[in-house]
């Protein structure tokens, strides 16, 4: 069996199309154009290249994308003011910080003080409340984006195995949480797995749907896949690989790959999501959807 491909890519483009039509309606009705804040604090370069994405992709969808590029010397006080600033902003409708952030300052203080209202992250311990009690304000981009994925390929879930591999409070929690809300794309039986977990293989090949998120390259190998399950991959983790050159010499090439070895689990899966082409896309829209949801409700609050 190989595995047919769950395109994220080609998935986040519709989506994006989508958000576009109605950003452009919103504005038409509103003259209000949906605002994103990207806080970027220090150097870090793939945090750098994320932030890049977010700006790029909300400008494409018609959104105003302001981004604030603070030195790692940026003090908690300082951090702590723009965010304050940021939160009585009646223009600005999304605040996003990106992490991690530089050590000396305060993660947990700083997303707990972003407006609720504005958290298109859903990070905030309110957001994080509502999506427990089934009633979410925003959900969180790299889960909801994973739960559309698999609505729009009409996976089943309902009644489905669900093993989401990671506990992180950003893909791992979150995901789990979705996945067992009523409704379309939720209805699952979800088993959580972390690294204390005992028997993680033989956890995981019960899974009808596996979803791994543990920042392992190719931590999950074929004998943890069961026959015919839909294996969703969240990991990018850049590895160097020696590779044959044109020359015929052997020379280190810089990769990115998933949690999932790809190749050998193909061969067991019945769907798979690709790294990168697979999640990733998905998380950037998710967060457009957000922001432009935000908007809205703060529109409507007015
Ligand atoms: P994280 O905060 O480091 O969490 C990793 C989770 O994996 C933890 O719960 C950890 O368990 C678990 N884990 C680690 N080693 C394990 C092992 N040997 N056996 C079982 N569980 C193990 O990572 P994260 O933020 O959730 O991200 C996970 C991966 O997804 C990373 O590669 C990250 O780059 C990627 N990611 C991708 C996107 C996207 O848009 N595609 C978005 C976010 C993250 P403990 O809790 O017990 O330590």
């Amino acid at each position: 069996m190989s595995a047919k491909i769950l395109d994220g890519k080609g998935t986040a483009q519709a989506i994006r199309a989508e958000i576009k039509e109605d950003v452009d309606k919103f504005i038409a009705e509103t003259g209000v154009q949906p605002t994103l804040a990207v806080v970027l604090v220090g150097e870090d370069p793939a945090s750098q290249v994320y932030v890049r994405n977010k700006e790029t992709a909300c400008v494409k969808a018609g959104m105003r994308s302001l981004m604030y590029r603070l030195p790692a010397t940026t003090t908690n006080e300082e951090l702590v003011a723009l965010i304050e600033k940021l939160n009585r902003d009646e223009t600005v409708h999304g605040i996003l910080v990106q992490l991690p952030l530089p050590k000396g300052l305060d993660e947990k203080r700083i997303l707990d003080l972003i407006d609720p209202h504005k958290d298109v992250d859903a990070f905030h311990p309110e957001n994080v409340g509502l999506i427990s009690q089934g009633r979410p304000r925003f959900l969180p981009c790299t889960p909801y984006g994973i739960q559309q994925l698999l609505v729009r390929y009409q996976i089943e879930t309902a009644g489905k195995r669900v093993v989401v591999i990671g506990r992180s409070d950003i893909v791992g929690k979150p995901m789990a949480a979705l996945m067992i809300q009523k409704g379309l794309g939720g209805d699952a039986t979800v088993t959580v797995c972390h690294s204390r977990t005992v028997n993680l293989a033989q956890v995981a090949r019960e899974a009808d749907i596996l979803i791994a998120a543990i920042g392992k390259p190719e931590f999950v190998t074929a004998d943890m896949v069961k026959p015919g399950a839909v294996v969703v991959d969240v990991g990018m983790n850049r590895v160097e690989r020696e590779l044959v050159n044109e020359q015929g010499n052997l020379e280190k090439v810089s990769k990115l790959v998933g949690d999932v070895d790809f190749e050998k689990v193909k061969d067991v899966a019945s769907w798979i999501t690709p790294v990168p082409g697979g999640v990733g896309p998905l998380t950037v829209t998710m967060l457009l959807n957000n922001t432009l949801k935000a908007a809205r409700l703060l529109v409507k609050a007015r």
